[in-house]
């Protein structure tokens, strides 16, 4: 689903957080936004999640606009620097949270959670409880949780921010993996500009509140 924002405004005080900010997001991409700390980067991924309100300004996500629907009717999964597992559920209960207060079926629960299990290379250590695992382990389970209700639009804040440089860069690939097979509209923050040019389709560069360049990694970095 694609996502459009328009002249959107955030202040905090005489600051400007967004500074008429647009940005078109296109279908099934995986789009960061990339720019320095305090650029406005996570205000911008909160206004599309829901989790602020924009002084002005509107979000459309596949055709609607959601500027004043809350977070759970955008229909987004989110992962954030700071992963919360829920520590007393090992890796399969809690990729299969999600599913569970959905009620969904039992079948359709192990199905897709073995999928995703798969897919984010976790299948053998199912068992294991969040504090067993390694950071980077830990974030490969919080994509699979945000991906298990099959979202409409997937919002990753710095997701690596807290790891090392050698499990970042192990992540990027099974994010570009993910995103591969899965095909959701991604948008990533990050301040890292070879995570972006690593893994996005499109790179969203900010500063000071604006949007200073939109374009595919080709178009704005010599490689
Ligand atoms: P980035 O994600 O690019 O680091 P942010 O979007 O988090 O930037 O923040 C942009 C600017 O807005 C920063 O200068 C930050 O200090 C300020 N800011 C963000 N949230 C608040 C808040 N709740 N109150 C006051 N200032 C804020
Ligand atoms: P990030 O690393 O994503 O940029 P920050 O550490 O800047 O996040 O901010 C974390 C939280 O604190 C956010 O919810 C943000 O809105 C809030 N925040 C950031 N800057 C300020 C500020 N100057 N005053 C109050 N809250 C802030």
């Amino acid at each position: 689903m694609s996502i459009s924002v328009i002249d959107a405004n955030k202040r905090y005080g005489d600051f400007a957080a967004l500074d008429n900010v647009s940005i078109d997001i296109p279908e099934g991409s995986l789009t960061s936004l990339l720019g320095p700390s305090g650029s406005g980067k996570s205000t911008l991924l909160r206004a599309i999640a829901g989790l602020d309100t924009l002084d002005s300004g509107t979000v459309i996500i596949s055709g609607n606009d959601v500027s004043r629907a809350s977070p759970q009717k955008r229909d987004i999964g989110f992962v954030f620097q700071h992963y919360a597992a829920f520590k007393h559920l090992n890796v399969r209960d809690n990729i299969a949270f999600g599913l569970k207060i959905r009620k969904r079926s039992k079948a359709e629960i192990n199905a897709k959670v073995d999928e995703l299990l798969d897919v984010v290379g976790l299948t053998v250590f199912q068992k294991r409880f969040p504090a067993q695992l390694s950071g980077g382990q830990r974030q490969r389970m919080a994509l699979a949780r945000a991906l298990a209700v099959d979202p409409q639009v997937l919002l990753l804040d710095e997701p690596f921010g807290a790891l090392d440089a050698k499990v970042r860069e192990d992540l990027r690939k099974w994010l570009r993996r993910l995103h591969d097979e899965v095909h959701v509209t991604t948008v990533l923050v990050t301040h890292d500009q070879q995570e972006a040019l690593d893994v996005s389709d499109r790179i969203a560069v900010l500063n000071k509140g604006r949007i200073e360049q939109v374009g595919t990694p080709g178009d704005l970095y010599d490689r």
